[in-house]
């Protein structure tokens, strides 16, 4: 509406439905309610190690004003390809849950998301809440962008997952966001990162690797091969934290 994009006759406000403003964790993973806010998330001292890069993500939505209204559900039914939270659910093998007058059914992030406001969302679904998959043990995740200001929209996206045993990687996510119509994984990245020994050098060619398989689009910010440079930048550094905190929790 704001954009002068649609004009509809009606409104429905779904801020006082109830039972869908909940974070719960359980052995089929962690669901998040879709009426939960970017600020509640931010704040969520709980979402630590593997759910680390939900309140990471959510920290760099817009401005408070707009974190302290915007909805999880919002983002995900809204479907920028430079939302943070809809890259999170991408990596960490988020899937939306949808409910209609007579039908309840899940469909996972990576099919969800179809183009730019796209998803495979029926007009009569509303999002009950996402449900991000139990990851392995020793899971850490992180998220990381670079935008040209505060509060403005990310240049380059990432949502990084590493699960380290025995200085092995066993488990790896690169999720991207801003170089593609929708959020995308960085498969090749995943896949030369898992079962390499975790080292600068091998995170720093996964960075390569992960800006090789994205082709961004020039747009009026900048041109797609800065985009690409910026990709590889933001990887290396979110990959590298993960190390560090890998270090920090068995040193
Ligand atoms: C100044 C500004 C800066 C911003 N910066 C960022 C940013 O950096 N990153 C980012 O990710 N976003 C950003 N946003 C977008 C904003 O964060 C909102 O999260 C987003 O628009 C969703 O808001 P909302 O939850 O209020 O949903 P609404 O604005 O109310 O709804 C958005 C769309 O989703 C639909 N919808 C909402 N909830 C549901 C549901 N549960 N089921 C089905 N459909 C639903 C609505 O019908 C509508 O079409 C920014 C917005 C502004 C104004």
């Amino acid at each position: 509406m704001a954009f002068r994009r649609i004009n509809p006759t009606s409104l429905i406000d779904i801020n006082r439905v109830g039972g869908l403003d909940h974070i719960e964790e359980s052995a089929d993973g962690l669901v998040i309610g879709a009426l939960v806010r970017y600020a509640a998330l931010e704040q969520a001292g709980r979402l630590a190690g593997a759910w680390a890069a939900l309140p990471e993500a959510a920290r760099y939505v817009g401005n408070y004003a707009v974190r302290s209204r915007g909805t999880l559900g919002g983002s995900i039914a809204q479907a920028d390809p430079s939302a943070e939270l809809c890259v999170a659910a991408v990596a960490l093998d988020a899937h939306i849950q949808l409910r209609s007058r007579g039908a309840t059914r899940q469909v996972a992030a990576t099919d969800f998301f179809l183009a730019p406001q796209t998803t495979l969302r029926a007009p009569a679904e509303i999002v009950m809440g996402i449900r991000f998959a139990t990851p392995p043990p020793n899971a850490l995740s992180t998220f990381e962008e670079f935008r040209e200001r505060s509060g403005g929209l990310a240049w380059a996206s990432v949502c990084a997952g590493l699960a380290i045993h025995d200085g092995r990687i066993s488990w790896a996510r690169v999720g991207l966001g801003s170089v593609a119509p929708v959020p995308m994984r960085a498969m090749c990245a995943e896949a030369m990162l898992t079962g390499s020994m975790a080292s600068a050098q091998v995170l720093a060619e996964a960075a390569r690797v992960a800006a090789s398989e994205c082709a961004p689009q020039p747009d009026s910010h900048t041109n797609g091969e800065h985009r690409r440079q910026l990709v590889a930048v933001v990887v290396r550094r979110a990959l590298e934290r993960l190390l560090r905190r890998a270090e920090e929790t068995t040193s």
